[in-house]
């Protein structure tokens, strides 16, 4: 088969189409050309078109936007709101108390209330029109190394038409080999290629792991009697409930364009609990009698789930290797205590283009060395400021109790530190705790939740609502690799909490009482990409892949 794959060259090429890498490719042509240099540039998208795999809040504080498209109002940037007021509320089981401190880094008036969806398809046609190749539909499967074994040479995209049975079918096309002089990875949350390369060149070695949180977000259309026509603020995050304080995370709800919210409960993988079932919090978060009361009559309009990186400092890996550059939140980009990726992301991307024009000014040296001065960039750079200030904040927001608020307020107090620097990080497949010492009433709280269908809508509805598609005759892109394992060790100790993570039903335990017998059964197509299995799961037993490119979710205002 190698014998009849296509090769292209280019001088750069990014895989992924998220906001670092399209920051990136828009500001290096601009680099590029103000220094006179030609440079050929593609960029490759496992989405079938550019923004449909992204999903975030989003809250944009524009600084890294304003450096790459100063006039980006006027270029057609689409902005759904300007952020009015911010207002943190803790939610108990029925009230919600409004907190009169908010700290300053949370503090976002002024910034942009946008569609991720949106705002990443606009990057892509201004990097179209600059001239970048934009390839959506091509997913990088394999990294390609030079006959040294651990230069960065490309990448290889996935073939298209393999049957379940691994066979090729009638409509087969087989991958094409992308090689470039540089690849910049920009795959977004536990990139696939990522992982590869850190097994092959250890690039996290010495580093924390790097920590997840999951979120599922709506859309959700209001009728005319809008809540936040008549309100000033309309940033509003929560605490509390229905997560408590032993587990971390909280909701958000945004005003967008159209008398229509954007809504959603974002997860700390850390939790403990085998029994929380992400979605269903999810659910009881909008059932709460405050955020109820906000999207009254509504309708959901799109739905979606995503991981974000949330380590920070001590969790990136290393941002250069021979032939290749790091990006965004796999590189773990984000400034935690502000809980916000994008404008982080994007600047590393810049940062990255930054060095990469400079090893093409310098006589075309794209060794490690030379890439490196992307990491010097970022020493010197507010990023770097935004990051270290938030290096030890997941720690403490993942401790339980009120001990957390403790941690944060010393770190708030010193910059970052805190009572101790670098406090440790576990990995999220480590902190389940097994069914027998847990104390858990969550069974029954779903036991008792409802589903209307328009504005409370159960997970099947959630997936169709995300416009998911799989070709179905294709292998699976979820490995289970031991799946007696799941149905005994698994099943006895945590009771599958697959079942219970995964936002999409992906994964289904059947129970035959009659002959005893217990199967897991999976739902590839139903998947979101989320890759929370892949994260959470406790015995490392599941792997996500990337299925043809061109599957999976289909974002459009999310
Ligand atoms: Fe997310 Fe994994 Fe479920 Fe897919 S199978 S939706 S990646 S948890």
């Amino acid at each position: 088969m190698d014998n009849v794959r296509e090769k292209i060259e280019f001088d750069v090429l990014f895989v992924g189409g998220g906001p670092a890498n399209l920051a990136a490719a828009i500001h290096l042509i601009k680099l590029a050309k103000s220094k006179g240099l030609d440079l050929e540039v593609a960029l490759i998208e496992k989405g079938s078109n550019i923004g449909a795999h992204v999903l975030s809040g989003a809250v944009l504080n524009p600084i890294a936007l304003k450096e790459l498209i100063p006039n980006y109002r006027e270029a057609g940037c689409p902005i759904e709101r300007d952020v009015r007021g911010d207002e943190f509320y803790f939610l108990t089981g029925t009230r919600h108390y409004r907190v009169p401190f908010v700290p300053e880094y949370m503090h976002n008036k002024g910034f942009h209330l946008i569609s991720l969806s949106k705002f990443v398809s606009w990057l892509g046609r201004v990097a179209e029109d600059l001239g970048v190749n934009v390839f959506p539909g091509f997913a990088g499967k394999e990294v390609l190394y030079g006959q040294d074994e651990s230069t960065i040479i490309g990448v290889r995209t996935g073939d298209k038409g393999i049957g379940k049975d691994n066979a090729p079918k009638a409509n087969f096309e087989a991958g094409i080999d992308i090689l470039a002089k540089v690849t910049v990875f920009g795959e977004g949350p536990r990139g696939s290629l990522l992982q590869a390369i850190s097994k092959k060149l250890h690039i996290f070695e010495g580093k924390m792991p790097q920590v997840f949180e999951t979120g599922t977000k709506e859309v959700i259309q209001l009728p005319e009697t809008n809540y936040f026509l008549d309100s000033l603020g309309n940033d509003i995050h929560t605490f509390g409930y229905p997560l408590g304080l032993n587990t971390h995370g909280g909701g958000f709800i945004y005003e967008m364009k159209d008398n229509r919210v954007t809504l959603g409960l974002v997860v700390g993988l850390s939790y403990q609990d085998p029994l929380l079932d992400l979605y269903e919090e999810f659910i009881r978060f909008k059932r709460h009698p405050f955020i109820s009361k906000l999207i009254k009559d509504g309708r959901v309009i799109e739905q979606g789930t995503r991981t974000i990186v949330t380590g920070g400092y001590y969790t990136m890996p290393k941002l250069a290797v021979d032939g290749g550059l790091f990006v965004g939140s796999s590189a773990s980009m984000l400034n935690a205590p502000a809980l916000k990726g994008i404008h982080t992301s994007m600047k590393s991307g810049m940062l990255a283009a930054q060095a990469i024009v400079e090893a093409f000014s310098k006589g075309d040296d794209f060794t490690q060395e030379s890439l490196n001065y992307y990491h010097q960039l970022f020493e010197d750079s507010w990023l770097k400021k935004e990051i270290y200030m938030g290096r030890n904040f997941t720690q403490a927001v993942s401790k339980k109790g009120l001990v957390k608020f403790f941690h944060v307020g010393a770190q708030y107090l010193t910059g970052g530190r805190g009572l101790f620097d670098k406090m440790p990080i576990v990995e999220d497949s480590k902190t389940l705790s097994p069914l027998k010492d847990v104390n858990s009433r969550r069974a029954k709280r779903y036991e008792k939740q409802t589903y209307d269908g328009v504005l409370f809508v159960d997970k099947l509805t959630g997936v169709y609502l995300s416009k998911t598609q799989h070709r179905e005759d294709q292998p699976s892109h979820l490995i289970v690799h031991d799946l007696s394992l799941c149905v005994n060790e698994c099943f006895e100790t945590y009771r599958c909490p697959c079942t219970r993570f995964c936002p999409g039903n992906v994964y289904e335990l059947e129970i035959d009482d009659k002959i005893q017998e217990k199967r897991l059964r999976l739902n590839p197509s139903n998947c979101l990409h989320c890759k929370t299995c892949d994260i959470k799961d406790p015995y490392g037993n599941i792997t996500w892949i990337c299925p043809e490119g061109g599957d999976g979710p289909s974002y459009t205002v999310a």
